[in-house]
Order: structure tokens, then sequence, then C-alpha cells
């Protein structure tokens, strides 16, 4: 079975959201609706999703800014730019913010769908093409696996190999329980002079760096009397 992909859909108008909502979960996608841009910026900084749909139109905050703001965060993440409006002005407006694709309203839905499909598509090989950096990403937090640097909300950090190591092996079980052991031996190798407090320390650091609260944990979990897991999306 394959995993649902994430869909956050920016969307004030109630009745094209249901609409919108429920063709995208009659197609297997898992969607998140917020009808304003603040709600939908937030929801960003807290969760991964594979694509946005993101209405031109909104209160508040509204798409081209939005658009510009997860552009400045995230170079990748796929924008479907919905508009009321089918001017040319506004669709190269939507395009120079960022945004991957643009329908007018009121749009054909086989071909909405078909347009989330191809972006989708598009963005899954792009991490593996070589010039593409291999990112991870939780909660607001992206680390590069091969320059080893780390964008968090507290700023940008250098990763040591010896973290590096430990997230990797975190971030091959999204999860899953690793025991102190398993943790000790795949990071330290057999050094029998390795203390198990340096894997609590290196935990305490790991929490310091990534979690908004690192007195309450929510992605570098222990689990009493087995060792560590690592959550990328808490519940
Ligand atoms: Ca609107």
């Amino acid at each position: 079975m394959t995993e649902k992909k994430p869909i956050l859909l920016v969307e004030d108008e109630p009745h094209i959201a249901q609409g919108l909502i429920y063709n995208l979960q009659e197609e297997g996608y898992l969607v998140t609706h917020v009808e304003s841009g603040e709600k939908a910026l937030n929801h960003l900084q807290e969760s991964n999703c594979a694509l946005v749909i993101l209405d031109r139109m909104l209160p508040g905050i509204d798409g081209l800014e939005v658009c510009r703001q997860i552009r400045q965060q995230d170079k990748q993440l796929p924008i479907l730019m919905l508009t009321a409006r089918g001017d040319e002005e506004d669709r190269i407006a939507g395009l120079s913010e960022g945004a991957d694709d643009y329908l007018s309203k009121p749009f054909n839905l086989k071909e909405f769908l078909l347009r989330v499909g191809a972006l989708l598509r598009r963005s899954n090989w792009q991490p593996t093409a070589e010039h593409q950096p291999k990112l991870v990403r939780f909660g607001a937090n992206r680390i590069d696996l091969e320059t080893h640097q780390a964008q968090t909300p507290k700023g940008q950090l250098q990763l040591t190999e010896l973290e590096m190591k430990m997230l990797s092996l975190f971030f091959d079980h999204p999860g899953k329980v690793l025991s102190r052991g398993t943790l000790l031996q795949t990071v330290w190798g057999m050094d029998p002079d390795t203390e198990t407090r340096t894997l609590d320390n290196f935990i305490v650091r790991l929490r310091k760096y990534f979690e908004v609260d690192p007195s309450t944990p929510k992605h570098f979990l222990t689990v009493r009397g087995r060792g560590y897991r690592f959550v990328s999306k808490p519940e």
C-alpha cells in the first residue's frame, strides 16, 4: 500500500472547497483544508505536505503573498494556484511569485486532478535528480543530507558526522523504536569506552536543535526502558 500524499488546500469559498476536498479524497489524497493564508503558513510550519493548492483571492494575506512566503522557505514544494480571474496579468503574477501551475475558475475537475497528479509526479523525481539537494523535513526543520546543513526555526546550523549518522538512522526508521544498543553500535561502533550517557547527551542536543520546546519533545521521543523513537509528523 502506498502512503497517501498530503495536500494542503487553501480556499475560502466553502462550496468550492467541499467539492475539491471530495474529489481529492476520492483520488486517494490526504487533504488538509484551511480558509486563510495565515492558517496555511502556520500549517506549513508544523507539518509537511506534498502539494499546496492555493486560492489567489483570500481574506487577509492573499494567495500571492502566501506563495511568496512559501517560496522564501521552500523552493521545491509544488504550488497550484487557483484564481477567479482569467486574465493574463494575474496568471503571470502567480507564476512570478513561484507558483508551479495555474488554473482559472471555473475549471474542469478532471483537468484539475490531472494537474495535481502531474505536479506530484514532477516533485517525486526531483529529489533523486543529481543536482537536487536531498532534503529531509520534519516540523519546521529541513536537513540537507549531502551538505549536512540544517535549517531550523532557531537558525541554520552545520551538523557533525556523528550527528548526521544518528539522524540518518532515525530517518531510515521513522516511527520505530531504536534500542540504545542499536544507536550506540551504529553511531559509535563497537568502541567499549562509549558511555551510554553519551547517547543521552546526544539526544538532548538533537532536541535543542530541532524541537520547538526541547523539554516536551515531539520528534525525538524517549521510549522508557527501550530506547528512542523518531516521529516525523506528531499526531
Ligand atoms: Ca477566494
